[in-house]
């Protein structure tokens, strides 16, 4: 199998980036990735003048996709997730929810046994490892990795974990996909800044659907369909990420606009992916029962 390392990565994604690797349709990739800080904190005593705060969120890639033109969807399933033996977290004073909470710069180092984070001596965490950054060149300017948008890019949605199916759609030929920020373990909001950023290599089957009409960036899970929106506010990345599976149910199941209004009000859920980044982000869930019940498939 093919193997992009993770010394092959940039910073942002833009549609002028040279691609570092190539595949067809339908083949299985793997990418190996760095931790959102790039490698840099490996113990709690370092020196943290020392790191590169500007080599942040790096993406290992981008991947062009053959046969992929602007407008197509791109399939990407997560095959496996897997990660080294320790996570790192940093809390900094003006960052994320608690950010004034803090009057200095502290870095955690949080090993790994048995699958699970040994977060002290009462509290272990099980892993669910997860890919923070993920997407697609955008269509116009370059977007940081550090920020979510239509493109895909920095989403933390622990959604996005082994066995889960993202849909982004191309804005340029070869889709140009790259991913890294790899997540032990993540709860929704990111509240303070770090999920467990862990080094690590995500493998991944990427597939051209053509002509395929779906709301992006989207997920499927085994049990949930859900749309994913990014915004200035979370009010506004709330409304539209609903009104996204909203126009989706009215517009591909044989359900009317009064039972699909009812339907989301009743069993789907809004939750928030994360409040810490430049756009906040939050998806709109709903059971992939229902898609059954409609004879709906996804592609
Ligand atoms: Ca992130
Ligand atoms: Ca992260």
């Amino acid at each position: 199998m093919k193997i992009i390392k993770r010394e092959s990565c940039i910073l942002e994604m833009s549609k002028d980036h040279e691609p570092v690797e190539k595949i067809k349709s339908g083949e299985s990739i793997v990418f190996e990735c760095l931790n959102c800080y790039g490698n840099q904190i490996i113990k709690e005593d370092q020196d943290m003048s020392e790191v590169d705060w500007t080599f942040n969120n790096p993406s290992t890639g981008p991947l062009y996709i053959e046969g992929v033109e602007e407008g197509d969807i791109v399939k990407v399933e997560i095959l496996d997730i897997r990660v080294e033996d320790q996570g790192v977290m940093t809390s900094r004073p003006g960052a994320g929810a608690l950010k004034d909470k803090w009057d200095k710069l502290e870095c955690s180092v949080i090993p790994i046994e048995n699958n699970k984070a040994v977060f002290n001596d009462k509290i272990s965490i099980p892993l669910n490892p997860m890919v923070g950054v993920i997407g697609l060149a955008p269509k116009n300017e370059s977007i940081k990795n550090s920020t979510p948008d239509y493109h895909g890019g920095n989403m933390d949605c622990k959604r996005i974990t082994k066995g889960a199916t993202l849909y982004l759609k191309s804005n340029v030929e070869g889709g140009l996909l790259s991913m890294g920020d790899i997540h032990g373990v993540m709860g929704d909001g990111e509240v303070s800044i770090s999920g467990l950023e862990m080094n690590g290599e995500v493998e991944v089957k990427v597939t051209v659907l053509k002509e395929y009409r779906i709301p992006t960036p989207s997920v499927t899970t085994e049990d949930l369909f859900m749309t994913i929106y990014s915004a200035e506010t979370l009010d506004e990345a709330a409304v539209k990420s609903t009104d996204s599976m909203f126009e989706f149910l009215v517009n591909n199941l044989d359900i009317s606009r009064k039972e699909a209004g009812n339907l989301l009000s009743l069993i789907g859920n809004l939750r928030i992916n994360q409040i810490v980044d430049p756009l906040m982000t939050v998806r709109m869930e709903l059971p992939r029962e229902v898609f059954d019940k409609y004879n709906y498939k996804f592609l």
